[in-house]
């Protein structure tokens, strides 16, 4: 038998992923986001600029597909929001800011674990060319809006940290080296590399003494130049004006080499250790970094949806899913009846009415067990009797009670 890949995932009722993106969907629009969707093909390159060639994304993690020529590498993509720059760019002229959201498949060569998955969705949202803090606060608004009054979480944080400008972790890097340079004895081996390599790394490592340590290292919210301490200070206002209720993480990086200002990570305790559902920032070279002549500071963030269909399966009662349709199941006691019930079957669904024909010659004891595990509200029976009247027996499935009426009746009845 063939089983599928590794790290992917079958989902076979997707009554809650429905109501997920539906959701997520109906109220970005309404805070004016439009939607795109852009090729899950990429050039391997875009990614190379955007996420750095040092991250694990690039050195470990991509799907890789090999074309005729070396030059023109594709993958699958392994996040979103470098295409829907990438299409920005290409495009042009768009007016500003550009707000949109996409959703779909990300893929990622990772161990799988709970909740993690080599073929993942997303749900992404970006805010391209603005320079506003404000849309930073606004965003996050917005998240703990969809989080907290929609999908009914209570039992999450957010955790934001700042990281300056380039000018200010360029002067703020020496200070954490010579840190780590004064405790170089005390950190893992990983960590000795990350701080000659990418330094502000260190503060992902998962070693219990690591993390201990970095709890007393510079931070770099004490070193930013005067417009990102203001803009550091407009952030955490303007989200206590929204009623946000987040946390300052000074060791909060973030995995990517392009943000700078604002990183944020929603996380829970619910997930086990991979606590993070959702996860953004600011990246204001993003463009630069990607071949544009113009800069366009943007603000995005990622939610993960395995991870918040996982939160959200424990409290399934609480949510406002959309009601089932009521079915009725059209029921032929035999071979002679079947054209009749596909014509009833025909006219219901015609009339807007859910509809299930069964067409397997099955017994009538057992087409009953069936509409009652379909959660059929009707019975419509056909046999022998009522084709020669032109009359169906309508049984209410919950009461039981049956009821002969007129075929011509049929979506009158079933209808009020
Ligand atoms: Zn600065
Ligand atoms: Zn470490």
């Amino acid at each position: 038998m063939i089983t599928k890949v590794r790290g992917t995932h079958d989902l076979l009722d997707t009554t809650l992923f429905d109501f997920v993106i539906n959701s997520a969907q109906h109220h970005f629009k309404r805070a004016h986001f439009t939607q795109i969707i852009t090729p899950i093909l990429e050039p391997l390159e875009l990614f190379k600029r955007s996420l750095g060639v040092h991250t694990d994304v690039i050195t470990k993690e991509m799907f890789i597909i090999q074309q005729s020529s070396e030059s023109d590498l594709i993958c699958l993509r392994p996040e979103a929001t470098a295409s829907t720059m990438r299409a920005f760019l290409e495009q042009g002229n768009l007016s500003l800011p550009w707000k949109v959201f996409s959703y779909g498949s990300m893929f990622r060569h990772e161990r799988p674990q709970k909740g993690r998955f080599r073929e993942f969705h997303q749900f992404n949202l970006e805010i391209i060319g603005t320079e506003s803090i404000a849309q930073d606060a606004f965003l996050l608004g917005l998240l703990d809006q969809l989080f907290q009054n929609v999908f009914k979480c209570d039992d999450y944080a957010l955790l934001i940290n700042f990281l300056g400008c380039g000018q200010d972790r360029a002067e703020y890097k020496p200070k954490l080296y010579a840190f780590l340079t004064m405790h170089e004895a005390a950190i893992c081996s990983a960590c000795k590399e990350r701080k000659e390599k990418n330094i502000m790394r260190i503060f992902d490592c998962k070693n219990p003494t690591c993390q201990e340590l970095y709890r007393t290292a510079p931070e770099i919210t004490q070193h930013l130049c005067a417009r990102c301490t203001k803009e550091w200070k407009q952030l955490r206002d303007q989200l206590e004006i929204l009623s946000v209720t987040y946390t300052h993480s000074p060791t909060l990086v973030r995995g990517l080499d392009y943000y700078d200002k604002t990183v944020f990570e929603f996380v829970t305790s619910s997930l086990g250790a991979q606590n993070a559902f959702c996860s953004g920032g600011r990246y204001n070279q993003l463009a630069t970094l990607m071949g544009s002549k113009t800069d366009y500071p943007s603000i995005g963030a990622a939610i993960g949806i395995e991870r918040v269909l996982l939160m959200l399966e424990q409290r399934v009662d609480q949510l406002n899913l959309p009601q089932k349709e009521a079915l009725s199941v059209v029921m032929p006691l035999g071979t002679e009846q079947q054209n009749l019930a596909l014509l009833i079957g025909d006219l219901l669904f015609d009339a807007g009415i859910c509809v299930e024909v069964m067409l397997e010659e099955d017994s009538i004891k057992s087409m009953m067990r069936k509409a009652n595990k379909l959660g059929a509200q009707f019975a419509l029976i056909i046999g022998p009797t009522e084709q020669e009247t032109g009359t169906i027996t309508v049984k209410t499935m919950m009461t039981g009670t049956e009821e002969k009426i007129a075929q011509r009746d049929l979506v009158h009845y079933l209808k009020k």
